[in-house]
């Protein structure tokens, strides 16, 4: 149980926040921080958005009052500070705000964290955590019903519904219970309109990252008697196709539409060293598996990244070591 009243008064009593999230957001990283900003200068609060990465562009639609700016050390180093709160959302690990970990960790400033994953760090003063959540998004629509610290409108109810469609991957994951149906049925009410959002989210895509989705649909290989399906993208796919690391968000998951596969892995060579996505269906701890190479996540969605240029060498090691899960 979250102590929700606790979050409130620390809210309350505090008078400026520095939000920040994960590196390579998604749309409930950013949902939540635009959810939270608004809540936030609804009470006169100052508020401000910091992140390692860039905000992907299908999610700028959440920041067309240009209110989340990518690190720069020179402009924001400081504000860390210089604000009351610093406030991390869907993560709960120092790491994952990559070149942000040193200002973050070294600040003496009150640390918050309100996430949905598994296994925290202890790198706050207060955790706002539960892993029986489907999405950060859903975290802050509790938080604001049940102390109605400020009254939820359309311009709250958008990024929140973003959050919980996404983490949800559009209402079909496990923890799609009917209480989330029932706050989505509270959001379409407030005006939220589904086919928009999922359309900036989903449907904008650059002809690049469809190309780039070709790819690595035809590198698929099946391993384990079927069981674990895997994909690789290079760096030559991304720089002969001008595509982006942001731009493999949801590969991974087509692994797991081939029939019998139960672990589906993408490994996605970056320009310093390497990302490894994994999924899983049913009670398969991959977050575990993603822990044996200093990564964490979910039960059924978690990921590491390795700083080293050896994806080809560790693709085997790496499957070899999901092989222990199945089962
Ligand atoms: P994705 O595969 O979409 O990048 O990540 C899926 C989930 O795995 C994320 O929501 C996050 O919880 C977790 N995850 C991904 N990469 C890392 C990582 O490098 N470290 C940790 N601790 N978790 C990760
Ligand atoms: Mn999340």
């Amino acid at each position: 149980m979250i102590d929700f009243f606790k979050l409130k008064e620390i809210v309350l009593s505090n008078n400026s926040f520095l939000l920040t999230t994960h590196v390579n957001p998604d749309a409930d990283a950013i949902g939540s921080e635009t959810a939270f900003y608004y809540l936030l200068k609804k009470l006169g609060k100052e508020v401000f958005i910091i992140n390692h990465s860039a905000t992907p562009y299908n999610m700028e639609f959440f920041n067309k009052d240009k209110i989340i700016h990518k690190y720069d050390e020179n402009l924001h180093k400081d504000l860390f500070n210089n604000v009351d709160v610093l406030v991390a959302l869907d993560f709960n690990r120092s790491d994952r705000v990559v070149s942000m970990k040193e200002p973050f960790t070294k600040s003496d400033k009150l640390k918050i964290c309100i996430d949905h994953h598994q296994l925290p760090e202890d790198f706050v003063d207060h955790l706002f955590i539960d892993s029986d959540y489907c999405a950060t998004g859903q975290i802050i629509y509790d938080f604001i019903k049940q102390t109605n610290i400020i009254e939820l409108d359309l311009q709250i109810a958008n990024p929140i519904y973003a959050a919980i469609m996404t983490d949800t991957g559009s209402f079909r994951f496990e923890r799609t219970t009917s209480e989330v149906h029932r706050i989505i049925a509270e959001l379409l009410d407030l005006g939220v309109s589904p086919w928009e959002i999922y359309d900036q989210l989903y449907d904008q895509s650059k002809f690049s990252k469809i190309k780039l989705l070709g790819r690595a649909l035809n590198s698929v290989k099946l391993d384990a008697e079927g069981r674990i399906g895997y994909m690789v993208i290079t760096q030559k796919d991304f720089d002969e196709l001008g595509a982006l690391e942001s731009d493999t968000e949801n590969f991974v998951n087509y692994n797991l539409s081939v029939e019998n596969v139960v672990i589906g892995i993408l490994f996605i060579e970056l320009k310093n060293g390497f990302k490894v996505s994994i999924r899983s269906k049913g009670n398969i701890p991959v977050n575990l598996l993603a822990k044996e190479f200093g990564g964490g996540g979910h039960i059924n969605a978690s990921g590491a990244r390795f700083f080293t240029d050896n994806m080809q060498e560790m693709i085997p090691v790496i499957l070899s070591k999901a092989k222990g899960y199945l089962n």
